[in-house]
């Protein structure tokens, strides 16, 4: 297939931002336009010496004049904090920005992207979780797509390529792995330390989401996701230990269509990019012949609570998936800093869901206010 992609990768050095870059290694017709980091310096000005983007966002302002110092010698602007940050989702060339940040810090540089008129390749789940109803509206108005990475939701959209009638959606099924706590009761995890959490069976990724995927509150985040995505709130999350199987969605005549592949991050962002085409992969051929049993089961929501609460958000709209996000955040900051206990993660959303009030269709101004005001409830337990 003849093509040239031209993107920018935002938090370029992240698990997601280093294997969007893999793939413009493999195919050196993507182009990349811009990057941007929090603070490894070290890591983004490798990247930017070998892939010359234009622009380099650094968003640590001490960190961003580390770099302007390291990249003296080459044309490579460096910039530095949100607006830094938006400079980099705005890149005059790119037509598609990959947003690879963590936490709610991707919806405004994603809300600037949109505006810019660039095609979203959606890493970023927050953004959707936090702000789904003005990110989707600026998307349609913009007309430009929202191309999702997470596999579950690449799994979702793949199988939705032959749909012709939303009606005919009868809903989605959601896989999870379980993590590595599944089978386990509430009373068996409340010594877990943060290596343990961090111990994911199948995915290989950040922390946050590690730890979140530990909880079942990454899989309450991505069923706020595929609401936004794919305008359904019937949404089954089944547990499928095996990660095999991504996600699948059920039509009204109840045919289920799937797509299946090894757990590696690499074909739904190179999906994301080439859209509506394909290209080869070199690797990670999915051997059925490895794979004799593909189960599936309910969750426990029971031991793993934050996803009832997930479910909760979804019902009640307007600012709570914000708390319950925001909560989330520093709930597990706080759990890796030893701060609190592993239980104590959904014992904090639940906490912060309770205190604040709702405010339906939630400007931005609402929503960044309803995060702060979660963070300082989680902080102050
Ligand atoms: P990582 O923690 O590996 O990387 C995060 C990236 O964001 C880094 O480049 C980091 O820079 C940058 N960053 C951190 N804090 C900020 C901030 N405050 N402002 C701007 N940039 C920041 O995360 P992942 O790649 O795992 O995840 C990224 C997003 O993709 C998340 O929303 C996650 O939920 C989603 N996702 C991830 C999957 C995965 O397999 N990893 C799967 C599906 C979705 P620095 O390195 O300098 O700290
Ligand atoms: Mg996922």
């Amino acid at each position: 297939m003849e093509f040239e992609h031209k993107i920018a990768v935002l938090g370029s050095t992240g698990s997601i931002g280093t294997q969007t870059l893999e793939i413009a290694r493999t195919y050196p017709q993507i182009k990349i336009c811009a990057l941007s980091a929090h603070s490894n310096t070290d890591l983004l000005e490798q990247q930017a010496r070998e892939f010359k983007p234009s622009l380099v966002a650094v968003t640590d302002e001490n960190k961003a004049k580390d770099l302007k110092i390291k990249l003296a010698d080459t044309d490579i602007k460096v910039v530095s904090g949100k607006k830094g940050l938006a400079e980099a989702a705005t890149v005059s060339d790119a037509k598609t920005v990959v947003t690879a940040v963590v936490g709610i810090s991707g919806l405004e540089p994603t809300i600037e992207a949109i505006k810019s008129k660039k095609n979203i390749a959606l890493a970023n789940k927050e953004t959707l979780v936090t702000g789904g109803h003005i990110v989707m509206r600026l998307a349609d108005e913009n007309n430009v797509r929202i191309l999702p990475v997470d596999s579950e939701h690449s799994a979702i959209f793949q199988s939705l390529q032959g749909c012709r009638k939303k009606s005919e959606v009868k809903r989605i099924l959601l896989t999870a792995s379980g993590g590595p706590f599944f089978g386990k009761t509430r009373a068996e995890l409340m010594d877990i330390t943060p290596s343990d959490a961090l111990k994911h069976p199948n995915w290989s990724m950040g922390a946050k989401v590690t730890i979140d995927s530990s909880t079942l509150v990454n899989k309450g985040l991505e069923v706020i996701e595929a609401k936004w995505l794919f305008g359904t709130d019937n949404i089954k999350v089944l547990v499928h230990r095996q990660s095999v199987v991504h996600s699948m969605v059920e039509f009204c005549d109840n045919a289920v269509i799937a797509q299946l592949g090894v757990p590696d991050m690499k074909l739904p962002i190179q999906y994301a990019l080439t859209y509506p085409h394909r290209l080869p992969m070199i690797d990670n051929e999915l051997d059925f012949t490895k794979y004799c049993n593909l189960t599936f089961e309910e969750p426990n929501t029971d031991t793993f609570f934050a996803l009832r609460l997930a479910f909760d958000a979804l019902k009640q709209g307007g600012v709570k998936p914000t708390v319950f996000n925001g909560a989330d955040e520093a709930a597990v900051e706080l759990f890796l800093k030893g701060k609190i206990s592993y239980l104590g993660i959904s014992d904090a959303i639940d906490s912060a869901m309770n205190k604040i009030d709702n405010i339906e269709n939630p400007t931005i101004e609402d929503i960044f206010e309803a995060d702060r005001l979660a963070r300082e409830i989680v902080y102050s337990l």
